[in-house]
């Protein structure tokens, strides 16, 4: 057998499959590439070949725009083979967002599992993760470290409506990403009840129409009005709109009424963060595998070893070799720049500070959350909005 170090390797585009001639996620134009899904820190423009799930091919060409999304688009549904110069390729679910995927690789007898971003619990939006026994397994490690253990989202769900009711004179103006986030929490809150419109921020439109063109129903999505005078405000109370995470800061949320600034973000849990962007109720609903979620599929995929693209490597690495399990970090550069982090897609006023966007582009963790994680204390409303 082939040592999945002998024809997986690490070029500065990304992860290389050299008997197959492409790269997964590359984050430079490359010739062709395998993408994970459509979060802009994993799908880059301008490739020349691009193959992935039809869902994911659909959110590159309308965040890119068509010509963009690269020359030659191949689909291949999940579960399907094709075979590339000798390297048999499928896509696997990984419980991400829509259309994400697993890339599994096989090479003479030799398989790696690519798994791009993953979480093991359900979401409406998207096909479970699908453990693959394989010989490597490449994994994020975003949130490894044993104090991050996410709540049920619909605990946290119940948490957000339960403000809305203590608070009608007040607008919940909840923080998300555009591409999953978004759209998962309107369906966490379908499923809970919230049959009222949701209210919209401009940048969330376009996904949220695509989810719904895919199959996805959403409910009644509404754009946040504008109001009738310069300067007036004191809209929507009682009532919930979405928003990526920063518009809080800008002459936006002028339009609102008081409004409770929440953010869906499995970083809720690290409290000076929330406290940090003005947060007043934190709800811990990520898209990311936490600790148990990544023991667990390290467990259940067998792999002898396991790469970790970013994250807290050192932790996870730490915590495999006592399973008898090889770590390996490949500090790929570029990760982490838009799902459960400041927004790399936003109109210029909704930017992260110059200081924290550099420090990302240079991979540098824009924190450290192991000196400063507080586990969070007991009362499901603590954090509720005060009067
Ligand atoms: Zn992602
Ligand atoms: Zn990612």
């Amino acid at each position: 057998m082939h040592h999945p170090e002998t024809w997986m390797q690490v070029t500065p585009e990304g992860l290389f499959c050299v008997p197959g001639g492409f790269h997964v996620d590359p984050a430079r134009p490359v010739a062709r590439a395998v993408i994970t899904h459509g979060h802009s820190d994993h799908a880059r423009p301008d490739h020349h070949r691009v193959l992935a799930t039809p869902e994911t091919l659909a959110i590159m060409r309308a965040r890119m725009g068509e010509g963009r999304a690269g020359r030659v688009q191949q689909a291949l549904a999940p579960g399907e083979t094709v075979n590339h110069n000798g390297v048999t390729i499928r896509l696997v679910p990984a419980g991400h967002v829509l259309g994400s995927a697993q890339v599994v690789l096989e090479w003479k007898g030799s398989r790696v599992v690519v798994s791009g971003d993953y979480k093991r619990r359900p979401d409406p939006t998207c096909l479970p993760f699908e453990p693959v026994p394989c010989d490597a397994f490449v994994t994020e490690a975003t949130f490894a470290l044993p104090v991050f253990r996410h709540p049920p989202a619909a605990a946290e769900i119940a948490r957000l409506l339960e403000s809305v009711r203590l608070f009608p004179d007040r607008a919940h103006l909840v923080g998300v990403y555009a591409l999953g986030k978004c759209q998962r929490v309107i369906r966490l809150l379908r499923e809970a009840g919230w049959d009222r419109p949701i209210y919209l921020h401009g940048a969330l439109v376009a996904l949220s129409a695509l989810y719904e063109q895919l199959g996805m129903p959403l409910g009644e999505l509404r754009p946040v009005p504008v109001p009738e005078k310069r300067g007036g405000g004191g809209l929507l109370a009682g009532e919930i709109v979405l928003a990526p995470s920063g518009a809080e800061a800008t002459p936006w949320v002028r339009r609102l009424a008081e409004p409770v600034v929440c953010a869906a973000s499995g970083w809720m849990r690290v409290r000076q963060r929330a406290k940090a962007k003005g947060v007043e109720l934190p709800l811990i609903i990520s898209d990311h595998a936490d600790w148990p979620e990544l023991l667990q599929t390290a467990a259940e995929v067998q792999a002898p070893e396991i790469w970790v693209t970013h994250g807290r490597e050192d932790a996870l690495c730490h915590a495999l070799a006592a399973r008898g399990v090889r770590g390996r970090a490949l500090h790929l550069l570029g990760r982490g720049e838009e799902d459960e982090g400041p927004e790399a897609e936003l109109p210029g006023a909704l930017q992260p500070q110059p200081a924290e966007a550099e420090a990302q582009r240079a991979g540098q963790p824009v924190e450290r959350p192991d000196t400063q994680a507080q586990p969070r204390a007991g009362g499901a409303n603590r954090q509720a909005a005060p009067e």
